[in-house]
């Protein structure tokens, strides 16, 4: 479903991403762990659309009903609505747009693309209503600005809520884990493990390996200094967790 080759990407002069290759098959969990400053967030940005990065080299290319487009070449609103999703390691705050408007847009914008019919704000508040339990959100949460004044850890929720509400094909979640306390961890687990599924694609974010404890991935990938310099299966996070990543820097 992804594929990422060759990937080099400098920002302000600095190489951050240097010949970085992996691919995500559908129904696979990856994840992507590695000390601060290693360029996760930006091979999360890379992957969404985020603006002012410099490509040198590479592609990353997304199959979609059986043809590989480069996502380099798409807008992020065309990513988003072809099924890319990012839960954002630090979520912004968009005060005066209701959260239910927000998703509700989003929501149909996406349906519009893909050809399915819109739904009528009341279909959609029930919808998005059972997607609130998911991540065990009071529904008022609906009614205030997006992440307007919301905690470090309903922020993280609400990255999930919408992961649930808009059904990506490829989601990729940024450090969600992180600043949760043990129960929101769990809900937050909880919200992925039950959108696990063949026909979609994750890639974890993280750089402790507990969240791997709730949600068990298929692969793990060391990235340091730019690049992905191992891979394994879930073993490898415990071995970091014991070792650190000092024999990868
Ligand atoms: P991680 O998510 O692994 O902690 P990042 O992808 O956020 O790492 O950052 C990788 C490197 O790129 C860091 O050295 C960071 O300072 C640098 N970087 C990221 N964004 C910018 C920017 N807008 N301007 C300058 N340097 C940046
Ligand atoms: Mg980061």
């Amino acid at each position: 479903m992804l594929k990422v080759s060759k990937l080099n990407v400098q920002i302000d002069g600095k190489d951050v991403l240097r010949d970085l290759s992996f691919k995500v098959n559908a129904g696979e969990v990856h994840a992507i762990m590695g000390p601060n400053g290693s360029g996760k967030s930006t091979l999360s940005k890379m992957i969404a659309g985020y603006p002012g990065y410099t490509v040198n080299s590479g592609d990353i290319e997304y199959e979609i009903n059986g043809t590989y487009k480069s996502l380099l070449k798409m807008e992020p609103d065309e990513r988003a609505k072809d099924g890319v999703f990012l839960a954002f390691q630090y979520p912004v705050e968009v005060p005066g747009v209701s959260n239910f408007a927000f998703l509700r847009m989003a929501f149909n914008s996406i349906c519009r693309h893909q050809g399915a019919p819109e739904l009528s704000e009341e279909k959609f508040r029930k919808l998005v209503e059972e997607k609130t339990k998911l991540v065990e959100m009071a529904p008022d949460f609906l009614e205030r600005g997006v992440n307007a004044g919301f905690s470090g850890g309903e922020k993280k929720r609400n990255e999930i809520l919408q992961m649930a509400v808009l059904q990506p094909r490829l989601a990729i979640l940024d450090e969600t884990d992180s600043g949760l306390d043990i129960d929101a961890l769990r809900v937050v687990a909880n919200g992925v493990n039950k959108l696990r599924s063949p026909d979609r694609a994750m890639v974890l974010i993280t750089h402790y390996q507990r969240l791997l404890n709730f949600i068990v991935p298929d692969y793990v990938h060391v990235l340091a200094n730019g690049r992905i310099v191992r891979s394994g299966g879930r073993e490898l996070a415990l071995e970091l967790e014991k070792n650190g990543y000092n024999a990868y820097l």
